[in-house]
């Protein structure tokens, strides 16, 4: 069905989610009922978030080894939006 990517455990019940790649590619997708009848586009849960945030900021830093970073920060549109309202309004 796809590759493992992550296994989370549930807290309120003895079952684990599993994050899951599809093996025709595309975004990783979630078992739990959460993503199943997420309304989001595309569908996300608590589990992929927490997956997304474990994958920006890795855990365990190697020893002595630097990380290139090269990642495109996207632009923080929020923060554009604001300034260009503060200063229309003067
Ligand atoms: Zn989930």
């Amino acid at each position: 069905m796809g590759t493992l990517l992550k296994e989370y455990r549930s807290q309120s019940s003895s079952r684990v989610y599993e994050i899951l790649e599809p093996d025709s590619g595309g975004d990783p997708y979630c078992t739990c009922p959460g993503w199943k009848f997420s309304k989001d586009s595309p569908r996300s849960c608590k589990h992929l978030v927490e997956y997304h945030r474990e994958m920006q900021t890795p855990q365990q830093v190697n020893k002595g080894v630097s990380m290139p970073v090269d990642v495109d920060e996207p632009i923080d549109t929020e923060d554009v939006f604001e300034k260009s309202i503060t200063e229309c309004m003067g």
